[in-house]
């Protein structure tokens, strides 16, 4: 016999079990009761409701490769371990030529889509951007390049004297496919103000999102937590982009961000519990109704946290991934892996008790033969569309 809904989320959060359980859009106090509660199980089962209503237990992974062409930056944020600076990373800067190298180093795992971000370097000039991207479907012509967050496109369209609309239309004839959507980290004045004041506020990064959107550009959100940003900015946060997505309909995925306080300035910060990256997931699932996918970033949650995630609403892993070094580079902080391959991630998924599907970056799935992984992909032509 089931249990009554009472039984499992309790009369505390009975009337948002009652919207959650007919599609009604959560209010913001809704959000913040969510945040609030110290039933987790509760706002996970609600999340894991909506998540199988959207995917069942199919579980997405892409074949990716990140690279991160430049730690210099002039933006100096306070949450962020990335860039060169005295005691911390050495500066670098990868040619053109050392970004082929890398994609010819992966080109056996026969990689979809290629992640391309980095830091804010006054140094490198338009031209360059556009030949990151040239140079993705130089080497590998069927992948998709999702590259530059709005910060970096502002810089870009600087550096060429042109508008944030034309800036993009270069780059996506020079190859780009999609805007991994990061660099806000939170839609807060007051968060921008005290810890990433020099680099672009939320309505320059709305206006990016809204040109890349005229241009009919895929876009991907995040939000970075865990640092001094509170429930109700997060919840402020995730209302933004619901409206933004509402207006815009060109967000495919949303991918809650795990803050780091390692080699940051931040560092006195108490590193985040799987309880507060579970709830951030759940609460991300019921709130944004109008974002198809939620991702658990296995590499900031680590694989085992993202295998208890596909149960409190997230329906994607991310990747494979190789050569990420934005948040920790591969043996820093106890040797944590950059990489997984096909059969570990389809592993970590299945007994998760889930079902792996290997997907493109516009979540098509992929289906492979079993016999050789590592052979062609035959794309299946099923496209999920954006909701809203
Ligand atoms: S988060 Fe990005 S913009 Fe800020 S300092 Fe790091 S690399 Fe630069």
């Amino acid at each position: 016999m089931a249990l009554a809904p009472e039984r499992i989320v309790g009369q505390e959060l009975i009337d948002i079990y009652r919207k959650v359980e007919v599609g009604e859009r959560l209010s913001a106090e809704d959000g913040l009761r969510l945040y609030e509660t110290k039933n987790l199980t509760a706002v996970g089962y609600m999340a894991n409701m909506v998540r199988e209503r959207l995917h069942g237990k199919r579980t997405y992974f892409v074949r990716n490769q990140h690279i991160n062409y430049t730690n210099i930056c002039n933006k100096f944020c306070k949450f962020c371990s990335f860039y060169a600076k005295k005691g911390g990373p050495d500066p670098y800067e990868m040619s053109i030529e050392e970004v082929r190298r890398r994609l010819d180093w992966h080109k056996h795992v026969d990689i979809t889509e290629v992640h391309m971000v980095g830091g804010i370097n006054p140094r490198l000039p338009y031209q360059y951007y556009m030949d990151l991207c040239r140079v993705v479907k130089e080497v590998l012509p069927n992948a998709h390049v999702k590259a530059f967050t709005a910060v970096e496109i502002e810089q870009i369209a600087n550096k060429g004297g042109v508008t944030h609309e034309q800036a993009l239309r270069d780059l996506v004839e020079a190859g780009l496919d999609s805007l991994p959507g990061g660099g806000i980290e939170i839609l807060s004045d007051r968060v921008h103000r005290e810890l990433f004041g020099k680099k672009l506020g939320g309505d320059g990064w709305k206006s990016v999102a809204r040109a890349a959107s005229r241009l009919g550009l895929t876009q991907y959100a995040t939000m970075l937590y865990g640092h001094i940003e509170t429930a109700e900015e997060r919840v402020s946060h995730l209302m933004q982009l619901r409206e933004l997505q509402d207006e815009t309909k060109h967000f495919v995925c949303f991918t809650p961000l795990s803050f780091h306080p390692e080699k940051t300035e931040l560092e006195d910060i108490k590193p985040l519990t799987g309880y507060v990256d579970l709830r951030n997931i759940a609460v991300s699932r019921l709130m944004l109704d109008n974002f198809e996918h939620i991702k658990s970033f296995w590499i900031m949650n680590t694989p085992e946290l993202t295998q208890a995630a596909l149960w409190y609403g997230a329906d994607d892993t991310d990747g494979l991934v190789h050569e990420y070094e934005i948040t920790y580079k591969e043996g820093e902080f106890g040797n944590k892996k950059q990489a997984l391959t096909y059969t570990n991630m389809c592993a970590m998924i299945r007994e998760a008790g889930r079902v792996p599907i290997e997907r493109d970056s516009l979540y098509h799935e992929i289906k492979r033969d079993p016999e050789a992984m590592s052979g062609k992909p035959t794309r299946q032509l099923t496209p999920l569309s954006v909701m809203g």
